[in-house]
């Protein structure tokens, strides 16, 4: 369980507790929340317990029980061991960010079953990430509820090269965020807080913003385009308020299948655990007279420009992806210290993309250093803006 403190990891803790028959929880990690770590190794005892932070991994030890099964290991070799080791079967990768890229990658690689939650390590390393896929005989689960809507709309075994099987589109649904019905002029002044207030899901704060801005859509539409196979022009993006389909699949005589239910990542996390069989998850049944309606209206980039720049990033391909992943994760975080507004985010990941190098992404360290060289980017342009900023009185 990587990213076990998190929305994601505690959701599938649940979704555990209730088949203790069926799991053993082998290790356990995070990055330095040690109370949540410490209960869920007390409530789990798993194996290992591994803290990205030294001195967070200190402490968890000072703290477990004497008697207590658990060992702690700390930082990237940490989780390098853990998710290779010979006992683990099942991976779940739901660490926030490009920091999951390493470790996903070193799952997938060592043949795991892997879970993809962390859809930034897909966005940044798609082509070594699915390679290692193939040439490890690993297999890969998305967690993302559209991604995981979609595999379950797939014809069976057809997840790889779908247009053989006569899958013409995939409809990628988004909820529009909290900000659907807002003008430009009122996201220029939106607080973090309404950023995080998302109408249908309770996730993350990165993840939340991402959701706000449609950059969360756009990293998906990238993640559609590896997982499944597909050329940009056969992903489409619906945005449907309610967030009740999942997401759907269109095939060449008509048909398009959706993925309906309540949105609880529950359902998406216990179909990763059990596939290829069904397992109960604690969401309620959906109740579709409560439901009601069912809407659907078309994206405005114009007012949301980042679902456009992953498309221009997946046009462009090579690291532009991972430069774009980058420049995103610099923004959001600078917008959640109120440091910059809302509207910014999308400047930073336009200017970063414009000034940094489009490569071949051979390797983990391409991926790794265009990645630094775009946060290095964008670090600084957002430094001018803060000043633009400041002279205009806001903060
Ligand atoms: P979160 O912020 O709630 O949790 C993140 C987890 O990652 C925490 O356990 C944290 O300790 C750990 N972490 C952070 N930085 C780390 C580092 N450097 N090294 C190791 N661990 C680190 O995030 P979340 O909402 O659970 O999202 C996790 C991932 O799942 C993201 O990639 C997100 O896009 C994806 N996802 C989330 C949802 C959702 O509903 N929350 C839905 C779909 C996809
Ligand atoms: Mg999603």
């Amino acid at each position: 369980m990587l990213g076990s403190t998190g929305s994601i990891g505690t959701s599938t803790l649940d979704v555990i507790a209730r088949h203790r028959d069926r799991f053993e929880v082998y290790a356990l990690a995070a990055h330095s929340s040690v109370d949540t770590l410490l209960s869920q190794c007390l409530e789990f005892a798993p194996r290992y317990a591994v803290m990205m932070d030294e001195d967070a991994a200190t402490l968890l030890r000072s703290q477990l029980p004497a008697h207590s099964c658990t060992e702690v290991l700390q930082g990237e070799s940490g989780l390098a061991a853990v998710v290779t080791a010979a006992e683990v079967e099942v991976v779940m990768a739901a660490i926030v960010g490009a920091a999951g890229l390493p470790s996903t990658l070193a799952a997938a690689q060592a043949g795991k079953t892997v879970l993809l939650a962390n859809k930034e390590s897909l966005v940044m390393g798609g082509h070594l990430l699915m390679q290692a896929v193939r040439e490890s005989g690993a297999r890969l689960l998305p967690i993302d509820s559209e991604h995981n809507a979609i595999f379950q709309c797939m014809p069976v075994d057809a997840q790889a090269t779908p247009s053989d099987k006569g899958v013409s589109k995939v409809l990628l649904t988004a909820s529009g965020g909290p900000f659907r019905r807002w003008t430009h002029a009122q996201m220029v002044a939106a607080t973090p807080d309404q950023a995080c207030a998302h109408p249908n899901w309770s996730m993350g704060r990165k993840i939340s913003v991402d959701s706000a801005s449609l950059m969360n859509k756009g990293l998906e539409f990238i993640e559609a385009c590896w997982i499944f196979d597909l050329a940009p022009q056969r992903v489409d993006v619906v945005v449907h308020p309610q967030s009740i389909i999942h997401s759907m699949v269109q095939y060449l005589d008509g048909s398009v299948l959706a993925q309906l239910g309540n949105p609880d990542m529950r359902t998406a996390i216990a179909y990763g655990l059990g596939w290829p069989e069904r397992l109960e998850s604690g969401v309620p049944p959906l109740d579709l007279i409560a439901t009601a309606r069912l809407d659907f209206e078309s994206p405005d980039e114009a007012r949301f420009p980042c679902l456009r720049l992953a498309r221009e990033a997946v046009a462009a391909g090579g690291t532009s992806m991972a430069v774009c992943n980058a420049a995103n994760e610099v923004a959001v975080e600078a917008f959640l210290d109120e440091q910059i507004r809302f509207t910014d985010i999308p400047a930073v990941i336009e200017h970063t993309l414009e000034h940094v190098d489009n490569l071949e992404p051979v390797n983990l360290s391409v991926i790794e250093a265009a990645d630094t060289q775009a946060r290095q980017v964008a670090s600084r342009f957002l430094a001018n803006l803060q000043q633009t900023v400041g002279a205009l009185g806001r903060v």
